[in-house]
């Protein structure tokens, strides 16, 4: 079975006070067995929120790390820094990080090995913008950013990532995709994985969607047979929102493999 994975990522939202009340919030609803619940939250509220979520099965990601181990690289955060404030995962290309930030398949590529050479698992986001879906280009955008993250990897590796697929056109916009373009988009993704890592690596790899994702569209995205789970910004912030999501990855049917 994949289970489903519900990942909230904060963005540059809360402070420690406020993450430590979202969580207290949160464990009474996403605590769970059968839906694994992560939060990502800003780097300077990682200790708050393990602190806040001692005990509990709702993991901690971070959003972003640097590739190399340590050294002068002013700002940056190393993963093994990220291992020792408690992480289990970590976001990598997200569009944010690549629209503002310059990041490129290149550095998603050298993020990703890092993360998982310091045994941290990895949500890789891929997603085309409107103008490139649009032009009738998506499987292009998305294929060439499969095959930049994950140039060198191998099937093995693949048990530790969870790929997000977010269309830009959907993050933040509350325009979401429509089931069938998920599924679509979906379906191509783990289609790639097959071909290039084999059908077992492919029939194991949950696929997140992401872009405008809340309480009342996440059943019906959820419930395409390609939909492992959900990267949810926005909405995340909101505990009843973010519970409802979770909800719905409960009550949507895990896909037996
Ligand atoms: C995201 O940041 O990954 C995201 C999907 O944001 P939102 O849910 O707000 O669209």
């Amino acid at each position: 079975m994949r289970k489903r994975i519900i990942a909230g990522n904060w963005k540059m939202h809360l402070t420690g006070a406020e993450a430590t009340a979202l969580v207290a919030q949160l464990r009474a609803t996403c605590d769970l067995d059968d839906v694994e619940v992560l939060v990502c939250p800003p780097f300077t509220a990682l200790a708050a929120v393990r602190e806040a979520l001692r005990g509990s099965r709702i993991g901690l990601g971070a959003q972003d790390l640097f590739w190399e181990a340590q050294g002068a690289f002013t700002g940056e955060v190393a993963p093994g820094m990220l291992k020792d404030a408690g992480c289990a995962a970590v976001i990598i290309g997200h569009s944010e990080r690549r629209t503002s930030f310059g990041e490129t398949d290149q550095t998603v590529n050298k993020k990703l090995s890092a993360a998982l050479g310091a045994g941290l698992a990895a949500i890789v986001c891929i997603g085309e913008t409107l103008a490139e879906r649009e032009a009738g280009t998506t499987f292009d955008v998305l294929k060439r950013q499969l095959s930049g993250a994950f140039k060198g990897r191998s099937a093995g590796d693949l048990q530790r990532v969870v790929i997000a697929y977010e269309p830009v056109w959907a993050i933040g916009t509350g325009r979401n995709a429509t089931p069938d373009q998920a599924q679509e988009a979906h379906a191509f993704i783990r289609r790639w994985v097959a071909q290039t890592f084999g059908q077992d690596a492919a029939e194991r790899l949950r696929i997140q969607y992401g872009g405008s994702v809340n309480g009342g569209n996440a059943a019906a995205l959820l419930g395409q047979p390609d939909v492992d789970g959900a990267l949810v910004g926005g909405a995340s912030l909101k505990a009843d929102q973010f519970s409802a999501i979770v909800k719905a990855a409960l009550e949507t049917k895990a896909v037996a493999n």
